[in-house]
């Protein structure tokens, strides 16, 4: 008897199940039998390696079922670990480090996932290359994080767009049109030119937006009033030319003229 669950023989066969349920779509089954591997190869595991790989599994199955803070913390020890076992370039680190921040993404952790992104997509394109299935997710998954931030700005958009752009150029030549994948980046793409173009509009709806002066009642555009006038009530509301005017008629009096 000794310890069977430490039989590799055993825990391969677990393994392979696991995965067998996870891709045939029985997620709740597939992430018991992950949750089991992990605590024995915890106990008895002899291989960070491994331990690593069924722990990365075992948050994949988390997150197919959208229990991203489970994830998370799962990810996070994943990436932490294997940049320290292999240091920042290799591919391993580098897919570690994408898995937490789609989730970081997930959980509308957005500073932080913009963070890590400007860390390693650089590395991403340099070591892995513009076509490599890491770095076309990254950049994808870097402009959703971009466009679905509730702060963003107008340029944080455009990059999104652009960031887009140039992935989708070259996911087409790469995967070709037909790839599941395509759609995906289209997807996004259309997504992230819809909210540019809303957001534009609604700058421009503000530079098109007119108000009445209280003093020389015209209605006049954003340009002619100060920020604090602009925003005063309509009651009080004085276009800069007409404080201007007061107070050039104020030092007129009081030098004497007039
Ligand atoms: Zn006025």
């Amino acid at each position: 008897m000794g310890r069977p669950e430490a039989d590799q023989v055993r825990h391969a066969a677990i393994s392979v199940l696991g995965s067998g349920l996870f891709y045939a779509d029985h997620l709740e089954d597939a992430l018991a039998v992950r949750e089991a591997e992990v605590s024995t190869l915890r106990r008895f595991g002899d291989s960070v390696a491994g331990f690593l790989v069924a722990q990365g599994n075992l948050a994949n199955s988390y997150s197919a079922l959208g229990r991203f803070e489970q994830a998370l913390p799962l990810q996070r020890d994943v990436y932490l670990r294997t940049l320290k076992l292999s240091g920042n370039q290799h591919e391993e680190t580098l897919r570690a480090a994408l898995n937490y921040v789609v989730s970081l993404v997930n959980l509308e952790r957005f500073d932080e996932a913009k963070t890590l992104y400007r860390e390693i997509i650089p590395i991403a394109r340099r070591v892995l290359g513009e076509s490599h299935e890491i770095t076309l997710h990254s950049r994808t998954s870097y402009a959703q994080a971009l466009y679905s931030d509730p702060d963003a700005t107008l340029d944080d958009d455009r990059e999104a767009v652009t960031t887009l752009e140039d992935v989708e150029r070259t996911a087409r030549r790469v995967l070709g049109g037909a790839h599941p994948n395509m759609a995906k980046i289209e997807r996004s793409l259309q997504q992230a030119r819809e909210i540019l173009h809303e957001r534009e509009g609604s700058v421009k709806s503000v530079c098109e937006l007119k108000k009445l002066c209280s003093t020389c009642s015209t209605s006049q555009p954003r340009s002619a009033f100060s920020g604090k006038q602009w925003k005063a009530k309509a009651a009080q509301r004085r276009c800069t030319q007409c404080i201007d005017n007061e107070a050039a008629d104020a030092y007129a009096a009081a030098a004497g003229g007039v």
